[in-house]
């Protein structure tokens, strides 16, 4: 390469970050759009059952953004406002670290990669532009200073103890809401023990094994091989739950979910998901592994997008809570927006009570809303959570 073209394409780079500012959050609100076609209003009688609610949504991607989650945004779907309006009482935020490019569900390799320009284009520290860890890491530390920041209307849960208290906590006030660390993809686990040692230190209690593209530890549904759990992925899943963190089965290819079902002494969750019974595609689970999932105490969580559960917005949603529902119980359904996922829903966090008025028009009764909602994952994360955390 000549001098000439070095220097032509560092001018560029400058160019592409210096102005980065002025597009990024246009782009970012293009990819995590709302579906304006569907204008819901909620009846009061749905808003006054809603906001007695405690509700739980088991996957959103909002800390992958550069915009301040302390403040209300009128693009993409989270902050912590729009999380109280919503009445949403735990959202676990999740932390991709690798995103390929033109990401698909069929087939995604991890050749070209995009996850460490897109840090670059946000403007985040430049250890993120080159570390999957670090980006992993510097998601973590901005939902801790948004704890720091929030006087006290946000908390990230780490215990059993804690989550709790909270839980009392929520039933005195109500302008509060509450944030669980996932990781989305174990790409960042090589030293097994250490690596998850150290996401257990930093707060991460949920461990999504695979994402887009296959990992060190077992196959994506969307990657090449779509191999089941190797060797490595065998210790991590004996250490995960050894330290009493949760595995994440969203994304796994269907030997990924065999293998770990086959091993794993706790439940699972699938956080974010389609099912094949509403819209048969290769991201979504067949009947077979729902039930599987079940019978060791899983808890499935719906997404909101077309993808996962088709294009007739709440309808859909709830189409598939219901066939999830009749197949293994109510008891293993929860909800699992995939918010801020690139993807586009049917409304922001502030409507999740449209999902409570579909619910309870399609018939739910009022105790299986509740369990639905957040209730299911209240007690699955009362049970799997680690009591402490010194
Ligand atoms: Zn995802």
């Amino acid at each position: 390469m000549g001098q000439m073209t070095v220097i032509a394409i560092i001018i560029l780079l400058v160019i592409i970050y210096s102005s980065a500012p002025l597009y990024i959050p246009f782009i970012e609100n293009k990819i995590n759009k709302i579906n304006k076609k569907f204008d819901y209003r909620a009846s009061k009688d749905a808003r006054d059952f809603h906001s007695t609610l405690f509700i739980i949504d088991l996957h959103a991607d909002s800390l992958f953004s550069c915009r301040s989650l302390l403040q209300s945004n009128s693009r993409c779907h989270v902050d912590i406002p729009r999380l109280i309006k919503g009445n949403v009482k735990l959202q676990v935020f999740a932390t991709p670290t690798l995103i390929p490019f033109n990401p698909n569900i069929e087939r995604n390799t991890k050749k070209f990669a995009i996850s460490g320009f897109l840090a670059f284009m946000m403007h985040w520290p430049i250890n993120t532009w080159y570390s999957k860890k670090n980006r992993a890491l510097y998601q973590s530390n901005k939902l801790h200073e948004i704890q720091l920041k929030s006087k006290n209307t946000f908390e990230i849960i780490k215990t059993s103890n804690q989550l709790e208290n909270y839980f009392k906590r929520c039933r005195a006030e109500t302008n509060i809401t509450a944030g669980l660390l996932a990781l989305e993809g174990a790409y960042i686990i090589d030293n097994i023990n250490d690596d998850i040692d150290e996401l257990y230190n930093q707060g991460f209690r949920i461990i999504g094994i695979a994402h887009l593209t296959d990992c060190n530890l077992g196959g994506s549904v969307h990657g090449v091989e779509k191999g089941g759990l190797t060797e490595s992925g065998r210790k991590a899943i004996k250490r995960i739950e050894e330290l009493n963190m949760i595995i994440d089965l969203a994304h796994a290819s269907s030997k990924l979910i065999e293998d770990v079902l086959r091993i794993c002494s706790r439940p699972v969750i699938v956080s974010h998901t389609g099912v094949k019974g509403c819209l048969n595609n290769n991201r979504n689970l067949s009947d077979q592994q729902i039930k599987k999932i079940a019978d060791k105490g899983g808890l499935i969580g719906i997404g909101f997008w077309e993808t996962a559960v088709g294009i007739n917005g709440v309808e859909s949603i709830v189409n598939c809570i219901k066939y999830v529902s009749d197949l293994v119980g109510v008891e293993h359904v929860a909800l699992g927006s995939d918010f801020d996922g690139a993807v586009t829903t049917p409304f922001d966090a502030t409507g999740m009570v449209h999902i409570t008025e579909e619910l309870l028009e399609q018939g739910f009764s009022k105790k299986n809303i509740r369990m639905i909602m957040g209730e299911n994952a209240l007690n699955f994360l009362l049970n799997a959570l680690p009591k402490e955390f010194n």
